[in-house]
């Protein structure tokens, strides 16, 4: 009685210490703190299941952990910041396949008892199964394994009726007297099949949005098998995840101006290709770029995709440093869907040091950009693209962007000629107050440094 008594109360303080950490992550300056919180709650809720009567095999669970924890533990070291979006991929697919796996192993077991325990575990597992092999789909393709998209004729005919299959099969096995092990075995063969179709035709650009879809699927999954297993705090833990999950993944999508509906069953190269654009695009040394911002009073820099492929967030922050020293204004614009994750900017210039009261988001500093003498745009595209404000047949039309082409002078670093994510040109590089220094964002800014500090000696 005691020790049920622990075990409860300790799932109820795990379960606060999930919320207390998910609170803590929606702020950058509390996000470190909310992880640790999560960690110390997961920690506490794995070692108070061992605590549970009847659990044995403590040799296999140790090992287990052992091995899944050193895994994590070595590649979440050495991950870099540009394949964050592949492990959170892989890490939430094993989130969903661990939920069906618990399922798998209830249905093996036969002791289930009532038809809606069966639906629920059955509805677990279908979504745990489907995030799991959808997952792995989605790390292959941003790791580069997988490098084509594969496009079946009626792509999304297949999908609805492979679903239907899949549906009914479960419910068979809901409503069948007693659980028939080739049943479960074919619900599960085409719940992971249908993970793989649904993902193969989406395009890797798309991903990050499908990944934070199948997190909440995840969420909702181990959710669901927490009403199985009786467990409170799996079930709260599952909750918060389908929660946020499916927040993160509206966001996203608004953010893009994309419905979800599209980013699944619509290829974005489908979507057309915006008005063509006239000019030509005017270039700018490292020296004169340097010069503009030294002797500017404001400048706001506007990372994006392009940083981040560069690794170039060190120097891009050396050189705000160097013009502060010498009396510029620099503060950081941030679009939600710069890069390609969620917060993938500010994890970057938070890893560079940048403080948190120089980061702004979108709606807090577009107003300020008509009064900044200068817009620094490195590697970013789709998110200052003006067309989004004013072409009707621009795949991003409507999608609300970062007003860098308000400032006095715009400057972007860029490569050369090449496209965003969206695949299509920007009006903003052929603009009278835009120039662009080319070159790799490290290198490029790497010379805007020492030009400026030669000019501050
Ligand atoms: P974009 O993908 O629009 O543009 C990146 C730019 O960076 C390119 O024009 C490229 O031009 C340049 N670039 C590439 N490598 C380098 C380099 N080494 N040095 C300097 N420049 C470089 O990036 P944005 O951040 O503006 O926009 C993100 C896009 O991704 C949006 O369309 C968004 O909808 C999409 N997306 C974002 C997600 C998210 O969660 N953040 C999720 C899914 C999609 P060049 O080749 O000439 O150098």
């Amino acid at each position: 009685m005691a020790m049920k008594w622990l075990i409860d109360a300790s799932y109820f303080v795990a379960a606060i210490l999930f919320i207390l950490g998910l609170k803590g992550m929606s702020s950058p300056v509390s996000a470190r703190k909310g992880i640790v919180w999560a960690g110390v709650g997961m920690v506490l809720a794995t070692v108070v299941t061992f605590l549970t009567p009847g659990m044995h095999n403590f040799a296999l669970m140790l090992l287990a952990i052992t091995l899944g924890g050193a895994v994590a533990w070595i590649s979440g070291k050495k991950v870099a910041m540009t394949d964050m979006p592949q492990m959170v991929a892989i890490y939430n697919g094993m989130g969903g396949g661990a939920a069906a796996a618990i399922a798998a192993v209830e249905f093996a077991r036969g002791e289930m008892h009532g038809v809606v325990v069966t639906l629920l575990a059955t509805l677990g597992a279908l979504i745990g199964a489907v995030s799991f092999s959808g997952s792995v789909i989605a790390w292959a393709k941003l790791q580069g394994v997988m490098k084509k998209a594969f496009r079946l004729p009626a792509q999304n005919a297949v999908n609805i009726v492979l679903a239907l299959v899949t549906i009914a099969v479960g419910g068979a096995i809901v409503i069948a007297p007693t659980i028939d092990p080739l049943l479960v075995g074919a619900f599960f063969v085409l719940a992971l099949l249908l993970g793989v179709i649904i993902t193969l035709p989406i395009g890797g650009a798309d991903m990050p949005v499908v990944i934070s879809l199948f997190n909440a699927f995840t969420g909702l999954a181990v959710g669901f098998e927490g009403f199985v297993m009786g467990i409170p705090a799996l079930i709260i833990a599952g909750i918060v995840v389908g929660a946020a999950g499916t927040l993160l993944t509206q966001l996203m999508a608004k953010a893009m101006n994309r419905p979800i509906s599209n980013i699944l069953f619509v290829p974005m190269a489908a979507a057309g290709g915006g008005e063509a654009v006239e000019g030509e695009q005017k270039e700018l040394g490292a020296m004169d770029a340097a010069a503009l911002m030294r002797y500017a009073s404001k400048v706001i820099i506007v990372p994006g995709y392009g940083m981040a492929v560069a690794g170039a967030q060190h120097k891009v922050w050396e050189m705000a440093e160097l013009l502060e020293e010498a009396g510029v204004e620099v503060v950081f614009a941030i679009h939600p869907v710069a890069g390609r994750m969620p917060g993938h900017m500010n994890v970057l210039l938070a890893e560079a040091g940048v403080p948190y009261e120089k980061i702004f988001d979108l709606e807090e500093i577009n107003g300020d950009f008509a009064q900044a003498d200068v817009a620094l745009v490195i590697g970013a595209n789709d998110v200052v693209n003006p067309s989004a404000r004013t072409d009707k047949s621009s795949p991003i039309y409507g999608m609300p962007i970062l007003n860098a082409d308000l400032a006095q002078n715009v400057i972007v670093v860029k490569r050369g000629k090449g496209t965003g994510y969206s695949g299509i040109e920007n009006a903003l590089f052929y603009k009278e107050n835009t120039r662009l220094l080319y070159g790799s964002a490290q290198q490029a800014i790497g010379e805007v440094i020492q030009h400026v500090k030669a000019m501050s000696v």
